[in-house]
């Protein structure tokens, strides 16, 4: 057990309450300080899945050609405005670095350390009971309309191999067989069978939350304005009065770019915003998250219907929302599952926090010790948040964490 401080943990999404929950476990005295309501930023629409290796770094070998594709094509999956464009230079010029093969399999090692063991953290996290309510152990679907796997398709495959994940290839009829409803259209899959799906995003963090409750967090509702490092400790003033603290983390999502930069450090995340649709009442058209692998759009079924995830579209986090990214995801999900009686369709946005080489960023500002970084989980929130939990305990404590945490460093 480690020696027992006072923790404020800026924002409530599923990063902040899962750092909450296990510094709690800890026996620190842990609040959470959030501005709206717990699990409901970018948190709450996401496409729940977990992956045990399934994911990728996003820069890969090829990724320049793949994104002017993308970039060039008003239908794809990416939107990025000349304003944007130049905004994110030094962004986007990282991101084209990662796609060298080395460092692509370094950010993928370095991913795949802190993703593969999500599902067995959950369950000890939330408890047998709570982890069957809302965990869906079923596998995730790659799918494919061409036939012949690419270059990048081998290579995939060999470091997926390397670092034991499992998968199987599967043909046209073997993927009808295990998703009746998908397209004849689709000629190839890959099926990992150690990924799975959340019922409810939301479920899971409030379940999260549940547990950090019963055994003493607290939340304020309020929002940090400023952070003042102090000898003794550091100093929140929030929008209802000041809070101290002997340590603060930060998980606050893409804000904490804006907290980060009162601090001098300036965070390489982007505001990569992504959207969903609900279908209502379709929960049981497919079993299982279904990526279609060549526009990156995927189709999850949750408790209350059926949820359609994609779009990376580089904007402010305030900019308005584009219907037309929505109807995007409306007009795939039609290809993907051509028999799906769509009547009422609910829409969302939210702001990924990503960084260029897709790993987060977990660690102590480089000058205040006591001020930690828990963000830029991009597209794998859920996969990461259980093992980003237990490193911030792991360094509150002041123990030798668990993984190196040199790739996830503040940078
Ligand atoms: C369309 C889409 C699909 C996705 N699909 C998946 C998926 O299938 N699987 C997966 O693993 N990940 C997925 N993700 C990514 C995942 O949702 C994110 O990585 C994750 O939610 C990030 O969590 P967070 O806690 O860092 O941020 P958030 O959930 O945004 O939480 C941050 C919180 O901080 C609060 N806050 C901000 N500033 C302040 C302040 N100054 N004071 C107080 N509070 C503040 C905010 O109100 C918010 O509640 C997807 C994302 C999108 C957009």
């Amino acid at each position: 057990m480690a020696e027992p401080r006072t923790v404020a943990v800026v924002g409530g999404g599923l990063i902040g309450v899962s750092c909450a929950l296990v510094l709690a476990r800890e026996g620190h005295r842990v609040t959470v300080i959030e501005e709206g309501r717990i699990g409901h930023g970018c948190s709450f629409g996401n496409g729940a899945q977990y992956n045990a290796g399934s994911s990728l770094p996003m820069a890969h070998p090829g990724v320049m050609w793949r994104a002017l594709r993308w970039l060039t094509d008003t239908n794809g999956p990416v939107r990025l405005t000349p304003r944007e464009l130049l905004r994110n230079l030094p962004w986007l010029a990282r991101f084209l670095r990662i796609g060298r093969p080395d460092a692509w399999e370094a950010a993928y090692t370095a991913l795949h350390a802190l993703n593969a063991p999500c599902a067995a953290l959950y369950r000890d996290m939330l408890g047998d009971t709570d982890w069957r309510r809302v965990f869906r152990p079923n596998g995730a679907l790659h799918v494919w309309r061409d036939t012949a796997p690419g270059v990048l398709d081998a290579l995939v495959d060999s470091l997926r191999a390397k670092h034991d994940v499992a998968f199987e290839k599967l043909n046209a009829a073997q993927l009808r067989e295990l998703e009746p409803g998908l397209s004849r259209d689709y000629q190839r899959g890959i099926y990992f069978p150690n990924s799975g799906h959340v019922s409810s995003p939301l479920a899971l963090v409030e379940g999260l939350m549940e547990r950090a409750a019963a055994l003493g967090v607290t939340t304020r509702a309020a929002r940090v304005n400023a952070i003042e490092p102090g000898t003794e400790g550091v100093t929140l003033q929030t929008s209802t009065g000041p809070h101290r603290s002997d340590i603060v983390v930060i998980a606050a999502g893409i804000a904490s770019r804006t907290l980060a930069r009162s601090l001098c450090v300036s965070l390489s995340l982007a505001s990569e915003r992504g959207y969903h649709i609900g279908l209502p009442g379709l929960s049981k058209v497919i079993s299982r998250p279904v990526t279609d692998a060549a526009s990156a759009f995927v189709a999850t079924p949750l408790d209350d219907g059926l949820r359609v995830v994609g779009i990376a579209e580089f904007a402010a986090p305030d900019a308005p929302r584009d219907a037309k990214q929505s109807s995007k995801l409306a007009a795939s999900i039609r290809t993907m599952l051509p028999d799906l009686p769509v009547t009422k369709v609910s829409d969302w946005m939210g702001v990924r926090p990503s960084t260029p080489d897709s790993l987060p960023i977990i660690g102590p500002h480089p000058k205040h010790d006591a001020i930690l970084f828990a963000t830029g989980h991009g597209h794998m929130g859920i996969s990461g948040a259980p093992m980003t939990a237990a490193l911030v305990s792991d360094l509150v404590a002041g123990r030798t964490p668990r993984r190196p945490c040199a790739p996830y460093r503040v940078r």
